[in-house]
């Protein structure tokens, strides 16, 4: 059987990685021309992600990718913050959690690495289509097509492939603008550092303002100890933030500033809602080359929105169907597994137990589940950000945190 799947990103390399090992034909076009220029920060892998990658690549990639990874487990309980500064509570304990963050630049260059040479980079996909004999079939915009027994969209929040499918957009705008950077531990002052400590928190202020904190130490918490299989981009105690800010003409506008500017015009628009000097230092001491805005897109939450259209010989899988905001940290651990789950039904194809569009029908049952249960929960932060947007909300927030500050302050 040959699979052609649309899209090296996390999702499409991951399935190609699954086919190759288990001996199918396959090939992975990817627009890019570098999967180390790249764009993008950690990537949390949950158990079930983590599974899921051991089923569709080599023992000795896992192990790299663990010993790249920074464990959860080693990490202090998030915290939540008030735009203050001050402690407002905690998440759960992490001591069982089995989750790591990955560079994503360090994960997309190992599931290179299980690809090969099935990998083509460069190839920008403009559609897809059936040729002469019914087959599906992939266009390029500059080279000659190509037909397959399946192909796989696995092109990301704008899907070509699940456009085609769908008949039109399979997400929107979640009402979010998003605007990330890298910033090194040792960089901040000691007081931020005593405040912010080892562990990743969220703080939120009224009028829809937040800032999530994502601590990541690959050396220090490795996942695995075996700093010689090491190649993770981050090399020290590191905050990967996010700052979030409702959609508006405002937010949107520095969405086209170049990285240096957008620095300082995220720190205005925060101390325009009155945060605290010292909360914003996080971003004020970031690398302003990694600063970047993006707009949140979403899907619908109901699992029956998802993948609108009858099983056939072309499907689609990852953010192509179900796109997640960042907000739960689970959407690419949500591509792996639609693309372990996806090589185990072609699988019983190959073995001749199943018919391919019963496979893909199968697949895309269990996908739909999958998506909505990921978007769920990534919805409910972008909601409750949203909620204080409006004029209750703001007034609840500026209210209640004060409260809930004393009451942590109590707790210790
Ligand atoms: C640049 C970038 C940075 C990101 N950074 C983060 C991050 O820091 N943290 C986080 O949690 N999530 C991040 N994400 C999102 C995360 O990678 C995805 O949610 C998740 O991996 C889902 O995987 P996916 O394979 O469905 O989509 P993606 O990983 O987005 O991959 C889609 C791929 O398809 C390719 N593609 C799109 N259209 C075409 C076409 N027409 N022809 C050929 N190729 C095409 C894209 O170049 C991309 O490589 C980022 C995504 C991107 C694209």
């Amino acid at each position: 059987m040959r699979v052609v799947v649309v899209g090296g990103g996390i999702g499409g390399l991951a399935l190609g990685a699954g086919l190759r090992r288990r001996g199918f034909e396959v090939a992975v076009f990817e627009r890019d021309t570098d999967v180390a220029a790249t764009g993008g920060y950690h990537i949390t892998l949950d158990e079930r992600a983590q599974s899921a990658l051991q089923g569709l690549v080599e023992p000795q990639i896992m192990q790299r990718l663990l010993a790249s990874g920074s464990a959860l487990r080693l990490r202090e309980r998030d915290a939540f913050w008030d735009r203050r500064g001050r402690l407002l509570g905690h998440g759960p304990d992490l001591g069982d959690s089995g989750s790591i963050d990955v560079d994503r630049v360090t994960l997309r260059m190992l599931l290179a690495e299980a690809v090969g040479e099935d990998l083509h980079l460069g190839c920008s996909v403009s559609g897809v289509g059936l040729d002469d004999h019914g087959a599906p079939q992939v266009l390029f915009t500059d080279r000659a097509p190509v037909s397959a027994d399946l192909v796989v969209g696995a092109d990301g929040t704008h899907s070509v492939v699940a456009r085609h499918l769908a008949g039109g957009p399979t997400n929107s705008p979640a009402g979010i603008i998003g605007f990330s950077g890298r910033t090194l531990l040792r960089d901040l002052g000691p007081g931020e550092r005593q405040r912010l400590r080892p562990r990743s928190g969220l703080a939120v202020g009224p009028r829809g303002a937040a800032l999530y904190l994502g601590f990541l130490d690959p050396v220090g918490n490795a996942a695995l100890d075996a700093p010689e299989l090491r190649m993770s981009v981050t090399t020290g105690p590191t905050y990967i933030w996010g700052a979030m800010f409702p959609e508006s003409a405002a937010t949107d506008s520095l969405r086209d500033l170049p990285c240096g500017e957008l620095r300082d015009a995220l720190l205005s628009r925060f101390r325009a809602h009155h945060w605290a000097e010292h909360t914003l230092e996080v971003i004020a001491r970031a690398d302003p080359d990694s600063v970047a805005a993006f707009r949140f897109n979403a899907a619908s939450t109901r699992a029956a929105d998802l993948a609108p259209w009858p099983a056939g010989r072309i499907t689609a899988l990852g953010d192509a169907v179900h796109a997640t905001p960042p907000t739960a940290g689970m959407g690419a651990g949500a591509a792996i597994r639609d693309a372990a789950d996806l090589l185990e039904h072609l699988s019983t194809v190959a073995a001749g137990t199943a018919v391919l569009t019963d496979a893909v029908d199968r697949f895309e049952t269990g996908m739909r589940r999958r998506g909505s249960e990921v978007l769920t929960l990534a919805m409910k932060t972008v909601r409750w950000i949203l909620a204080t947007d409006t004029t209750l909300g703001a007034a609840a927030t500026a209210a209640s945190t004060p409260i809930l500050a004393a009451a942590a302050r109590l707790r210790h």
